[in-house]
């Protein structure tokens, strides 16, 4: 597999990175020997963040062995220095490293928690005092806000972006991919299938082949599927008119139902998290169903709180339904409940 550089990390990535989500719902031995099958195949870039649950520890368990010859990505939720601070020492220690190649502050999607980041006492003093001792080589982010992204973007404190990018979303290219490569910055892909939403995988990676600014990290838990978008990726296609009128009509079947959790709906006067609980879907699709059960049941709480006061959807770029939405997500979520207990 070709490799990369990641802007001006210097660092040398493959050209497929590896979404640490999915392996959640694996057993620890079969968690690790996909990771190691990636990594046999050339992928190099592992993906993960600390609240994916166990996928940090599964990866650190495949791949202390190869340490040296992998770059190791993860992301913190946290924005003050000290809990900033738990969170890295507790990476290193699932991750059984002692150093991480890319640290990122996870969803920064509202100014808020930009500066929150950046405030006196704020997590990025956590990230550079780690990095003064070599526990974190670079520091990037990961935003769903292409506005907020924009302005973390023109900070110049970080080195790397990571953004929803497929030919769903596609919003980055506008204004965003250009200002982090003017910065020389690494572009990182998720949600290069959707997160879920697109069955096509062909179309996806031919889409993303037209993009080589871009290192996607598709979220794989077998085999065959990396196999097969590896043997998709590894041969350089141009979209056809077939493909682009394909991808038309998934637009418009999907535009209407398809939360790309942009937050610009924020805030809810209720408290619901909103971005959180549309996320129900596609965790269900990725996660047995009593993980999903324990990864969402906050959020989903939140969901009750809503009086379909409609604020939300006056704010919501894509119109989407979002009570509507909420609702049958949070029944949906109910029915799952009862089903495990
Ligand atoms: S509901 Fe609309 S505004 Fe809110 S996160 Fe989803 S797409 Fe963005
Ligand atoms: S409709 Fe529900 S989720 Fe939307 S702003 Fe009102 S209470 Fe919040």
């Amino acid at each position: 597999m070709q490799k990369k550089r990641l802007g001006k990390t210097g660092l040398m990535v493959s050209e497929l990175g590896f979404g640490g989500i999915p392996i959640i719902q694996l057993e620890a031995n079969d968690a690790a020997e996909m990771v190691r099958y990636c990594f046999d195949r050339g992928v190099n870039f592992f993906d993960t963040a600390n609240m994916y649950m166990d996928s940090e520890g599964k990866i650190g368990q495949a791949l202390e062995s190869v340490r040296d010859q992998v770059v190791i990505a993860t992301k913190t939720l946290e924005r003050s220095k000290e809990k900033a601070a738990e969170h890295i020492a507790n990476s290193l220690g699932q991750l059984r490293t002692d150093y991480i190649d890319l640290f990122q502050f996870h969803n920064l999607s509202e100014i808020s928690e930009l500066e929150a980041v950046l405030a006196p006492g704020g997590a990025m003093e956590a990230a550079l005092a780690a990095k003064d001792k070599g526990q974190i080589r670079h520091i990037g982010f990961s935003s769903h806000n292409k506005d907020t992204a924009l302005k973390v973007v023109q900070t110049g404190l970080f080195e790397t972006i990571q953004f929803p990018f497929n030919f769903l979303e596609t919003q980055a290219l506008d204004a965003l991919h250009p200002a982090a490569l003017e910065k020389d910055m690494g572009i990182i892909a998720m949600k290069p299938l959707g997160g879920g939403m697109l069955e096509r995988a062909d179309l996806c990676f031919k889409f993303l082949q037209q993009h080589p600014h871009v290192i996607p990290i598709p979220g794989v838990s077998n085999k065959e599927e990396f196999d097969q978008i590896v043997s998709l990726y590894e041969t350089p296609r141009s979209l056809t008119d077939q493909d682009r009128q394909d991808m038309e009509r998934i637009r418009e079947r999907l535009g209407d139902a398809f939360c790309r959790r942009c937050g610009y709906c924020l805030p809810c006067p209720q408290g619901v998290m909103i971005r959180e609980v549309q996320m129900f879907p596609a965790i269900m699709n990725r996660l047995a169903p009593w993980q999903a059960m324990v990864f969402m049941k906050d959020a989903m709480a939140t969901a009750e709180e809503c009086i379909e006061c409609g604020e939300c959807e006056e704010k919501c770029p894509y119109n989407l339904p979002i009570a509507e939405m909420l609702s049958r997500h949070a029944e949906s979520f109910r029915k799952l409940e009862a089903s495990l207990n």
